[in-house]
Formats: structure tokens, sequence, C-alpha cells
């Protein structure tokens, strides 16, 4: 965006971890990619030996906290943790304060976003007005503004209101929105703390049941279908819930669904310890759960691997399990996770986290050009669509945005979130064995990451 760009020559990085070979990226695009390409006079030069390039990751679901909640997190901090975790594309959830409910709040979260630099931050719209379940937000106000908002969402809270819902699916048709929806039925989860199951007996917490998911997510689905609209299932977390999406997209409905990396990973036994940090909505599974949602990442009922970033102050988590504040940190260690639970488990090769974490979501959150009149569009050299939005999810190839990061999957090492750089602390990843380091990221052709460290 500043107009200093600069030539990078990528030596020796491994494609989707395939053949070595190199990268030249000019001009924010992706100009040629070959072995033994020739450095341009004043192109700056990156031996990539032994890394994994992927297409930069996009997240449909974080939690920047701002405005509202800077204390926890601002677009800054999140932008920062993004481009870490090898992002260049996060989607902020609108459940700030004020709500992003309306143009003037989108367009200013948008902005903050363009001021960080680090990566594009896409608003993601209130489907209600405040977040209160009642009325819809101004939608097609919010897909007009400068922000060009498509996917809108109450996450924290679920659309229960079926009448509501159908309205908001048939809005968004007009601009190929997608209602993103955080499937909770409220009254089957009054005061639930935990997943219902053994776990929560034996601690004593109201249980959370899958059935409050997965009836939700059938209901969703049937009311997508009869209006012909798209809906995307935010952090689906049972075995259920990945047999009704493969039930729902056997049908050819438009529905899309995301998993979170700690959902794949950790289950419930460990809320048996009784800390906080485990503490997350929906909350954590059984095993049979976990494995149901590896296998349906895998063979692709679940789209993408979506953070759900929410992180807390130290006092919202740090305090009694019923006091604590749901939510887990994710950016910056998402990629590390996903190589952990598909990529060792052999589930998904490099190709397959390329799709997962930054092709699907791209394509859902209409970032991939599919939704422009020219189908990928020419402005500002290749890298906007036709509407001026930014391109993501594209292929490692001539004449793409130069938007990768670079992986070296070698390495193996304990999570510090002493040296994230969310201002909020609350992994639950914290001193576990992880494998893999994100060592750069490139948004248009610029580093935002360099040496596992932010580049500016
Ligand atoms: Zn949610
Ligand atoms: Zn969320």
């Amino acid at each position: 965006m500043t107009g200093e760009r600069q030539a990078w020559l990528i030596r020796g990085a491994q494609p989707l971890g395939g053949e070595a070979t190199d990268l030249l990226l000019v001009d924010g695009l992706i100009a040629a990619v070959g072995p033994g390409l020739t450095a341009p006079p004043g192109a700056q030069v990156l031996d990539a030996t032994g890394l994994v390039a992927l297409p930069g990751l996009v997240d449909l679901h974080a939690h920047l906290r701002e405005p509202g909640r800077e204390d926890a997190e601002t677009v800054q901090t999140g932008s920062e943790a993004a481009a870490l975790g090898g992002f260049t594309a996060v989607h902020a959830m609108a459940n700030t304060d004020p709500v992003a409910d309306t143009a003037g709040v989108v367009e200013q979260i948008w902005r903050l976003g363009r001021q960080a630099g680090l990566c594009d931050v896409r608003p993601v719209g209130a489907v209600t007005a405040g977040l209160d379940g009642s009325r819809l937000a101004e939608l097609g106000a919010m897909a007009d503004s400068a922000a060009r908002v498509r996917v809108f969402s109450d996450d924290g809270r679920c659309v229960s209101d079926a009448v509501l819902m159908r309205r908001a699916l048939e809005y968004v048709k007009a601009f190929d929105g997608v209602i993103a929806q955080h499937a909770q039925e409220p009254r089957l989860t009054e005061g639930a703390q935990v997943n219902e199951g053994e776990i929560s007996g034996l601690l004593g917490l109201t249980g959370w049941p899958a059935v409050a998911e997965e009836a939700i997510i059938a209901r969703d689905c049937l009311l997508a279908a009869h209006v012909g609209s798209a809906l995307h299932v935010c952090h689906v977390s049972t075995a259920g819930s990945v047999e009704i999406i493969r039930w729902a997209k056997s049908k050819g409905w438009r529905v899309t669904a995301e998993v979170t990396p700690h959902h794949l990973l950790l289950t419930d036994e460990l809320a048996a310890s009784y800390d906080p940090v485990y503490k997350v909505n929906p909350p954590l599974r059984t095993q049979t759960d976990v494995d149901a949602l590896r296998a349906g990442l895998a063979d692709g009922t679940i789209d993408c691997v979506a953070t759900d970033h929410a992180p807390h102050p130290m006092e919202d988590k740090e305090t009694e399990w019923q006091a604590a504040a749901f939510g887990m940190t994710g950016l910056e260690t998402a990629l590390r996770v996903v190589h952990a639970a598909m990529v060792q488990t052999g589930l998904l090769d490099w190709a397959g986290v390329a799709d997962r974490m930054s092709a699907r979501p791209a394509a859902i959150g209409r970032l991939d050009g599919s939704g422009s009149l020219d189908g990928g569009g020419s402005l500002d050299g290749g890298s906007l669509d036709a509407g001026g939005a930014p391109l993501h999810g594209r292929p490692l190839e001539p004449g793409s945005p130069a938007n990768l990061v670079l992986y070296d999957p070698a390495v193996t090492a304990a999570v510090d979130p002493a040296g994230h750089a969310s201002r909020s602390r609350n992994s639950p990843f914290a001193g576990m064995m992880l494998p893999g380091q994100v060592v750069a990221t490139f948004l248009r052709g610029t580093p935002t990451v360099l040496d596992g460290k932010l580049a500016r």
C-alpha cells in the first residue's frame, strides 16, 4: 500500500512441500517460480532451504477486541499475532464495543487494519443490531461500505430466532454474503460450563450437550436450503455436527464449516484440571469428537481451519472456572497445531493445509476473486479484485498476489505465550511441544515477518 515495494528472490523454498524452487516477488506479485532464477538488480535474497512455502493463511474467525477491549487486544497487536502466525488476512468478529453493526464501525476497524498494515483485516458485520437477536443490523450498508463486508455473524451469541436467521440468509443473497452462525441453542446451554459427559459429571459443572450445537446446525442447513442462501458454521465441535454438515453438502446445499485448532488437538479431559485456560465456547469435547473433526477436515466436509482467537486479560481467565471468560488465543499457534494434528498424523499434506487454511477460507470470505465480474481483476497490479478488495488464497503461481508464508517443519519447540505479540496470554498450548515455526510472512510482496520476528 505504501508504494515502496521491493523485489525479493526466495531461494530453495518448497511450495506446498514439493520440490525446492525459487520464487521471485516483484511489485506485490509473484513474478516467476522456477529453479535457478536470477535476482534482478536491487532484489533482496532470502535463503529458504528446507522451508515449506504456503499461500498466506486466511482466518475467517478472530476476535481482535477493538474497539472496546483494548486491554485484551488491539487491531495492531492482533495483526502482529496474525502475521507471526503466517496469516495475511484475518476476519475480525463483530462482538466489539460498540458492536460492529453499522458501516461506521466496520469502516473504523478496516481503517485500523490498514494503519497496522501487517495483514488485511476484514471486519465481520453483526447479523442483529447490538447482537441483541431481535432485529437485523444494517447488513446492506456494511456490504456497501469501504470495508466491503461479506461475512456476517453474531458470534459469541447464536442467532437463535429462526425467522431472523431466515431473513438474514435471504438478505445477504443480494451481495453474495454469507451468514456465519455460532450454533448454540441458548436454552439447552443455560449455565453450561463444560462438555456434557463424564467430565461434567466428575467436576459437578453444568454440561453443554452436543445436541445444543447440532440442533441449530441442522435447522440452519434446512433454512439455507429453503432460501437458497449461503450458511457458514463456526467452530464445529462435535461428531454429530460433522455428520449433519456432510449430509447437507451431499444435497448440494450452500453450507460451509470451520474447525478450530484447539478442537483438533485438545479434549475435555483437560478441563478436569479446573484450569480456566481450557474454558472455551464451544467446549472441548471427547476424543471421539476430535477424531471425527480431523476426519471431516481431511475429507473436506469441514472446509477450513479458523482460529477463534479469543484473547482475554489475565484477570478474566485466572479466576475460578465458573467466573472465567470463555476463549483461547490461537493466531500464533494455528499452523503448528494443524501441523501436529493433521500433517504429522498423515491426514493432510501441505497442499491440503494450503487448501484448508488459505484457498477455502478465502473463497468463503469472498477474497478469492471468484465473486468479481472478471474473475480475478487486475487493479493495483493484480493484488486486488475488480471491486478493490484484496485477493487471497490464490495459488503460488506467477500473477498471484505475493501473499505467502515460509514455514520450517523440521523444528520442534515448547509454546511460550510470553513471547507472543498478542496482548493476551491465554494459550491452551502453553508449554506444549509443537512442531514447526513460521519463518517469514509476505503481504503483497512486503515481508511482515522475517527470521520469525516482525519485520518492522
Ligand atoms: Zn463463537
Ligand atoms: Zn468466536
